[in-house]
């Protein structure tokens, strides 16, 4: 195992971010999966990639609450060493509405949890990582959304915000940390078979929306973590600020 490959992932228990931390360990990464309440699919993720040869951490942490994001960096750099890899992945949706009946309180839980999280695991990540705090540089890839480019009407206007929030910072960040040795890219998935569409309450939405999708399916999660692992490591090594839809054309 080669100590400096090291990859944390948010909200890594289950779906594209479990397809991520389970790729990104068969590359030979110690991975740290992050998770919010699902303990034991984290767990179980863990050794499902010890028992192939891997080396895996769970660690609950609530990435919207920065207290708790300082905690996760400081336990997942003295368990596995300071991460080289970060992937910005934990996201939350709620249910599909118009604008007009979306309440303040919950735009400001999407923020927090999509957005603000993010920015906080960046910051970390760059105070470690930047050649300019002593660090040896590393990669950064946030999980942003189609919804930023479609704005996602009659269903999460306030999600694709977000998501577009998150489009910002990764342009922004990758020019301001250009120079000291970090890469920061996204990826934005279009309609992934995962558990977030019940979230906006219908867990069906990939196969109603698939024959609008120029490929004519929705995607798979292992196919979302492609993209993402190949911009979290050195086959990626001349791109940044980038951005790679997983959308089957969309
Ligand atoms: P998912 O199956 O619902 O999984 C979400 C993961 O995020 C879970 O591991 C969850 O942990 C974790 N999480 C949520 N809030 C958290 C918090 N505050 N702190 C730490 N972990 C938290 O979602 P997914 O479909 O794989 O989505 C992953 C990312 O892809 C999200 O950012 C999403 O916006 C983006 N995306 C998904 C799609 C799609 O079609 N599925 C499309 C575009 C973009 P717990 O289970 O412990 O809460």
């Amino acid at each position: 195992m080669n100590p400096a490959k090291i990859a944390l992932i948010t909200g890594a228990s289950r779906g594209i971010g479990a397809a991520t931390a389970r790729l990104l360990a068969s590359e030979g990464y110690a991975v740290a999966i992050n998770y919010r309440r699902t303990e034991q699919d984290a767990l179980a993720l863990c050794r499902e990639i010890e028992q192939a040869g891997g080396r895996a951490i769970a660690v609950q942490a609530d990435v919207a609450d920065e207290a708790e994001v300082l905690r996760l960096f400081d336990t997942v750099t003295e368990t596995l060493g300071a991460p080289t890899v970060l992937v910005n992945n934990a996201g939350i949706l709620m249910q599909q509405n118009r604008l007009e009946h979306i309440e303040a309180e919950r735009v400001m839980e999407i923020l927090r949890v999509n957005f603000l999280s993010c920015f906080l695991c960046c910051r970390e990540a760059v105070r470690r990582m930047s050649t300019r705090h002593g660090g040896k540089g590393g990669r950064i890839v946030n999980v942003s959304s189609l919804a930023a480019r479609t704005g996602s009407p009659n269903e999460y206007v306030d999600y694709a915000a977000s998501k577009a929030a998150m489009d910002a910072l990764t342009r922004g960040l990758a020019n301001e940390v250009a120079g000291e040795g970090i890469r920061v890219n996204a990826v934005r998935p279009g309609l992934i078979y995962t558990d977030m569409h019940a979230d906006g309450g219908e867990a069906g939405r990939v196969e109603r929306l698939k024959t609008r999708i120029p490929l004519q399916r929705g995607g798979q999660a292992s196919e979302v973590a492609e993209a993402i692992v190949w911009l979290a490591t050195e086959k990626s090594s001349f791109v940044t600020g980038s951005f790679i839809d997983v959308a089957g054309g969309l």
